[in-house]
């Protein structure tokens, strides 16, 4: 297995704590098996998210000293504000504290009550913010994206067949605008492709609907185009980046992901009167509007996170292959998950990981949980709890999906941490009938993943000693 060598070397590192089997054991049962409630110190290698937990470089450490604490018209607005139009060339651009501030703001102002608002796959905050404003979520993603098995290069495409039949059923005037997701998280990182895009822009122009692209992986996207789509293999991934943002109007973005910082985001845009309404949000929600939810220091790291990202093809390479190599392992060894691989996780597909668990039973979460147990390693649920309940009928959602995340953090862990995590899941799989459904015991009404707590449904065999990773 080829591995694309890290393209940095290490200044300063972090300890972390290997641990016993039954000291994990006890820690999920503490933790409601819910990996969202381990702490943090009893984790050995945390793939929960890639949000925020990206390493920063010397000089995004450097910068942090840089920061102009200034209430109003703070030096480093302006250098992100210029850094932005750069790499991803929109007019006009508001900062937020996160990416889900940005979609409040942008939900509250161009969705009205009873709206329609199509988009390649939900994700969690984005279609709360879109309900929360009035509007319904409508999911025109290609079929292929809810079949783990499909091998499309490009399974976060909108299907212009969907659009049209929605546009038909409620009406142009209904659809404020499509929501575009870049690398498609809930899909598993699936990338968009320039022609889907063009063809969508199309179709858009012809009903005036706005297209609004959700930000947050452009980059790693734009990596996957250059290389799967047929005329931008000698484009830089920059040149890419900026001809995605090119045809669509907006977009929300969180900077915890491809930005290369602990927090952050932004809303941007060129059409000036969404812009001035904009800044009459933020400065209600989040702050002035040349800071938005960030201290100068964040913008200032933020500012260099993005122009390192995009400065060569070095860096984004070795993120997305690093990634594809963790896949590659669990492949070779048969464990099911999600093809092609995305660009900043790898999903176990639960279902065929544990067929003999009901998706009632929360499949998915409890293998993050087993995981959890048998390596150390923290994983996410993308399922069934993540997916909450149809606020019509009442009932859980039974997404098509039921995938546990392993994301990977950016320039944080190496090879043989890779190597490690791989291990365990193929070690796990072997004796996967050992591992149990789960039901609730504390179901929060919103965003229930985060806090829901649960129980195992029959008690688990007494797990053996060579179980343990020790
Ligand atoms: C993380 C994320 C968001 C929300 O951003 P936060 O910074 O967590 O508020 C929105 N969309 C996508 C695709 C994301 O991955």
């Amino acid at each position: 297995m080829k591995h694309v060598p890290e393209p940095f070397k290490i200044k300063t590192v972090e300890p972390i704590k290997m641990t016993t089997l039954e000291y994990r054991e006890k820690a999920i049962r503490e933790a409601g098996y819910n990996t969202f409630l381990l702490k943090s110190k009893d984790v050995f290698i945390d793939l929960l998210t890639d949000s925020g937990t990206s390493a920063m470089s010397d000089a995004q450490w450097a910068a942090l000293q840089m920061g102009d604490e200034a209430y109003a018209g703070s030096r480093n607005f302006y250098e992100l504000e210029e850094t932005v139009r750069d790499v991803y060339g929109y007019k006009y651009f508001v900062p937020t504290h996160q990416g889900r501030a940005a979609e409040h703001i942008m939900s509250k102002l161009l969705i009205k009550p009873d709206d329609r608002v199509p988009g390649n796959m939900f994700f969690t905050t984005t279609r709360l913010h879109q309900e929360l404003a009035g509007g319904t979520f409508v999911d025109v993603i290609v079929d292929e994206a809810h079949d783990t098995t499909s091998e499309l290069p490009f399974k976060g495409n909108v299907d212009l067949a969907k659009m049209q039949r929605l546009v038909d059923e409620v009406g142009a005037d209904r659809v404020p605008y499509v929501s575009y997701e870049t690398c498609v998280n809930m899909a598993g990182g699936q990338p968009i492709s320039i022609a889907n895009l063009k063809e969508l822009r199309a179709f858009c122009d012809k009903y005036n609907i706005k297209i609004m692209l959700d930000n947050t992986r452009t980059i790693e996207n734009a990596y996957f185009i250059q290389k799967r789509e047929p005329g931008y293999a000698d484009k830089s991934v920059k040149e890419i980046v900026k001809e995605i943002c090119s045809y669509t109007d907006g977009c929300t973005c969180s900077a915890k992901k491809d930005g290369l910082v602990n927090i952050g985001g932004f809303l941007a845009m060129n059409d000036e009167d969404f812009f001035v309404a904009a800044k009459g949000e933020v400065v209600i929600y989040e702050g002035l509007h040349t800071y938005g939810g960030m201290s100068g220091r964040d913008m200032a790291a933020l500012a260099q996170g993005i122009r390192e990202s995009v400065e060569t093809d070095d860096y984004i390479r070795y993120r997305v292959e690093q990634t594809n190599y963790l896949g590659e392992l669990l492949t070779e060894a048969g464990v099911p998950h999600v093809v092609p691989h995305g660009g900043h996780a790898i999903f176990l597909d639960a279902r065929r990981f544990l067929p003999h668990i009901d998706q009632e039973q929360f499949p998915a979460q409890s293998l993050a949980a087993a995981i959890y147990v048998e390596t150390g390693v923290r994983t996410m649920e993308r399922g069934n709890v993540s997916s909450g309940r149809d606020p019509e009928t009442g009932k859980n959602r039974q997404p098509a999906l039921e995938l546990v995340r392993l994301t990977i953090p950016r320039r944080v862990y190496t090879q043989s941490h890779m190597d490690f995590t791989a291990e365990g899941i193929i070690r796990l799989y072997k004796q996967r009938n050992k591992i149990n459904g789960l039901k609730f015991v504390f179901e929060p009404k919103v965003l229930r993943f985060f806090q829901a707590r649960f129980e195992e449904l029959t008690t688990a065999t007494t797990p053996q000693a060579h179980l343990s990773i020790e």
